[in-house]
């Protein structure tokens, strides 16, 4: 390959990687060029030549492709928050599902009839949480924002269109407090100063915010004065925490909550059901594509009654919680305490009496359930993005489940781990990819797996 760093072309282009990037092709070498569009012809720099493929930047957009729009946000094109912000939504949905098609096919080898991708009914203000990252300005002033593409420097975002409305407003807040209290943002090089984050999470239905700081050390300074400035702002707030996070490096939150002013956690109504939410449980940021989620999961589940349902990683129980009334019993697993707390608490208010919730691994208290005897009519996972805990597909052989309805946040693990169930004998049915995350690179999947019992 004679093509060099800095060299500078016109690229047309005919692919699409499936973090949004545009791919061409120059003297049948591949050119990877992020916010390039399929059908755009560009001006590109090289700004890496790797082994079997270039690094482009596009320079200058010659010809459109009748995908591309012009992002509506000022931080495009700074912010690295959104891949898809220079496509259609008609685009992205496209890419997406050929993502779940590609990893099913390459990755796994499995052949699965997969549904066309569900649009997000909100492709704005779709979030129910933002965190944002807080930095010291060029100025010294604390800053807030998302980060640049693949580096830590925080851009201000102002009203990103992704976040609830009045998470702005918040930052805004936290910031005025800031400054007012001399209590300075944290610097990742130094480990020094006192803010990380600001977490605001909002409960689509019922309304209800809370807003919370990661903090590096407790107490704050003046935290009636932060109390003071939110509650002014911010109608609908019925929580203002701290969290503790003294630890260097990525993870955004530490294990240690203080509540400041209100209640501890948040409530909202989903699929029918109150849940009680507290900052360090899990739940699902998009919800109203939630709902359409969890449906295709319960019609998957296809519960008559009697069954026994397990729900493992279930966070504040919302699955399982929400398929209950069509189950004999629900036993749901999740690693968090914060978030067993709320999901047994999220019973009993909902009148719920046939669910339990254990606290613990999937993988380890699955087995110590399989032990036990426990032979569960339909399995519901839905692990983080690196996917099932090892040993839990053997696991979920021997309980013997007659299906499995697998919730996923990353189709590369989903298409790996429905391979290892498929050699332990479960039969991959179907996909329905979701758009959990539109403009973002993410893609949701639900997948079920069917067995009859082994007869004995
Ligand atoms: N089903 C829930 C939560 C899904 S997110 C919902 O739809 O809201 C995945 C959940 O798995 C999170 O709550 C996370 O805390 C939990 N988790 C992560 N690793 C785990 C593990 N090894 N075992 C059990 N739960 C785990």
């Amino acid at each position: 390959m004679n093509i060099r760093k800095n060299d500078r072309f016109p690229l047309a282009i005919d692919g699409a990687l499936h973090d949004g990037s545009g791919v061409g092709h120059k003297d049948g070498v591949a050119v990877f060029v992020p916010g390039a569009a399929v059908g755009d012809l560009v001006e590109v720099q090289i700004v890496k030549v790797e082994k079997r493929f270039l690094r482009g930047k596009l320079l200058r957009v010659i010809e459109p492709s009748r995908d591309r729009i012009s992002p509506d946000c000022p931080a495009a094109g700074r912010c690295g928050g959104c891949a898809f912000a220079h496509l259609s939504y008609a685009a992205e949905l496209r890419i997406k599902e050929q993502r779940v098609r590609d990893c099913f096919a390459r990755l796994a080898g499995l052949e699965v009839p997969i549904r066309p991708i569900v649009p997000s009914p909100l492709s704005r203000r779709y979030r129910n949480k933002a965190q944002y990252p807080v930095a010291p300005g060029p100025d010294g002033r604390p800053i807030a924002g998302f980060y640049a593409t693949r580096s830590h420097r925080v851009i201000p975002c102002g009203d990103c269109l992704l976040q609830p409305a009045r998470a702005s407003a918040a930052v805004e807040a936290v910031l005025e407090y800031m400054e007012r209290a001399g209590v300075p943002a944290y610097d990742e090089q130094s480990c020094t100063g006192t803010v990380r984050h600001i977490f605001v999470r909002e409960g689509a239905v019922s309304g209800q915010l809370c807003v919370m700081l990661v903090v590096r050390q407790a107490p704050i300074p003046q935290p009636k004065l932060l109390v003071e400035l939110l509650r002014a702002r911010l109608p609908g707030l019925v929580s203002v925490m701290l969290n503790i996070n003294s630890r260097p490096g990525n993870a955004i939150l530490g294990r240690e909550c203080v509540t400041l002013w209100g209640a501890p956690y948040i409530e909202d109504t989903l699929c029918g059901l109150r849940f009680r939410i507290s900052p360090l449980s899990f739940y699902q940021i998009n919800h109203a594509q939630c709902e359409q989620l969890y449906r295709k999961a319960a019609e998957y589940a296809a519960l008559t009654g009697g069954e026994t349902l397990c729900d493992l990683y279930c966070g504040i129980g919302t699955i399982g919680l929400t398929m209950a009334r069509d189950a004999g019993r629900v036993i749901g697993v999740e690693v968090v305490p914060e978030a067993v707390e709320d999901a047994r608490r999220n019973a009993a208010e909902n009148h719920i009496e046939n669910a339990e919730f254990f606290c613990g691994t999937a993988g380890d208290l699955a087995a110590e359930l399989a032990a036990r005897g426990l032979r569960p009519d339909v399995c519901i996972i839905d692990p983080p993005r690196k996917g099932c805990d090892a040993g839990l597909t053997e696991t979920l052989t021997r309980m013997s489940p007659r299906r499995i309805v697998y919730v996923s946040c990353d189709p590369a693990t989903l298409a790996r781990d429905a391979a290892l169930l498929a050699a332990e004998g479960f039969v991959p049915a179907e996909v329905t990819p979701f758009d959990m995350f539109p403009r973002s690179a993410h893609v949701e999947c639900a997948m079920l797996f069917t067995r009859e019992r082994p007869s004995c």
